[in-house]
């Protein structure tokens, strides 16, 4: 999953997902980096759900999150 924080200048630095999900969001001067580069980047596998939070919580709703199309199959059933 990507994630990207866009319009990059609609952002509030208000801190919320750095808050929600420290192990992705963090921020730099002005710039929030998103897995350490910023606006922009790939989730680490499993965090998903605190992401996801982050996105939901952001107060001017930026952070958009792309799946990735070529997920595995899913198995059993
Ligand atoms: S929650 Fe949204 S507005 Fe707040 S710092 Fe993160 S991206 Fe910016």
């Amino acid at each position: 999953m990507k994630i990207h924080i866009e319009p990059s200048d609609a952002c509030i630095l208000c801190m919320v997902c750095v808050a929600i999900c420290p192990e992705v969001f963090s921020i730099s001067g002005d710039r929030i980096l998103v897995s350490g580069t910023p606006w922009r980047g790939e989730a680490p596998e499993g965090l998903e759900p605190c992401i996801e939070a982050a996105s939901s919580n952001c107060p001017v709703d930026i952070i958009l999150l792309e799946q990735d199309n070529d997920e595995e199959a899913p198995s059993g059933g």
